[in-house]
């Protein structure tokens, strides 16, 4: 699904990815974990393909196809998701006609006709009623006045709607309450399948008591320098990263 092979990537000059090593299959769910500064919400941007980001070395495959010098719109209609994309607020656009518009930005570019109407209103119905998501959300304004909570819920409908491949979870948000947490791993656990993959970063442990990931990747200084099952994160919780650093310099 996703591959990624001795990735570099600087910002303004500064080199912040350093030989970075990935490989997501499908129906798998990676974390990534790591101290701050290390560089996860970085390689979250790369991958999505954030302008302000230089890919100096590297590979980044989905699929087979190589998408490292895709724009970042072509990349999502290639299907590659990453959460906080639009955290923009927009008066007047409710959350279902943003995303109506997305979805049909995204079958203009795979060369197909708008959704007929009818099937559009059914997968709405159908994927707010898997995430439980009341009527009277989807017809709120994007983003406006919505509490953090609110952001996760829309953020997982977008996520739904779209069926990424591989859909990028960056949990950047220390003031994230446990309804966010839940709202998130819920959505997760509810979407993920055996044809898309998860890859969820995040700087604490207590997400990973929602939603259970088949690996648990350390990123230390640009690299992914340990990689583990579920209880690597408990161990990273109980100890911290410095065991880590510690490993790496004996
Ligand atoms: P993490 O998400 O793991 O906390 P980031 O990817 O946000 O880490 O940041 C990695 C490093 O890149 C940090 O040292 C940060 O200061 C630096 N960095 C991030 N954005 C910029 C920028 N616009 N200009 C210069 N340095 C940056
Ligand atoms: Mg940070
Ligand atoms: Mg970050």
């Amino acid at each position: 699904m996703l591959k990624i092979n001795n990735l570099h990537a600087e910002i303004n000059g500064k080199s912040i990815l350093k030989g970075l090593n990935i490989h997501v299959k499908a129906g798998e769910v990676h974390a990534i974990m790591g101290p701050n500064g290390a560089g996860k919400s970085t390689l979250a941007n790369v991958i999505a393909g954030k302008e302000d980001y230089e890919v100096t070395e590297g590979i980044i495959e989905l699929n087979g196809e190589d998408i490292s010098e895709l724009a970042p719109e072509e990349r999502a209609h290639a299907g590659v998701f990453l959460s906080f994309q639009y955290p923009v607020e927009i008066p007047g656009v409710s959350v279902t006609n943003f995303i109506k518009t997305a979805i049909n930005e995204t079958r203009k570019a795979r060369g197909q006709e708008d959704m007929p109407a009818k099937d559009m209103l059914q997968k709405i119905r159908e994927k707010s009623e898997l995430l439980e998501i009341d009527r009277k959300f989807l017809s709120r304004s994007l983003n406006e006045g919505f509490s953090g909570g609110e952001k996760k819920r829309n953020e997982i409908f977008q996520m739904a709607m779209l069926e990424p491949k591989i859909a990028i979870l960056d949990e950047t948000d220390s003031g994230l309450d446990i309804d966010a947490l839940r709202i998130v791993a819920n959505g997760v656990n509810k979407l993920k399948s055996k044809d898309n993959a998860v890859l969820v970063i995040t700087h604490y442990q207590r997400l990973l008591d929602y939603i259970v990931p088949d690996f648990v990747h350390v990123l230390y200084d640009g690299k992914i320098v340990k990689t583990g099952d579920a209880s690597l994160a408990l161990e990273l919780e109980a100890k911290g990263y410095d065991w880590i650093k510690q490993e790496l310099v004996s």
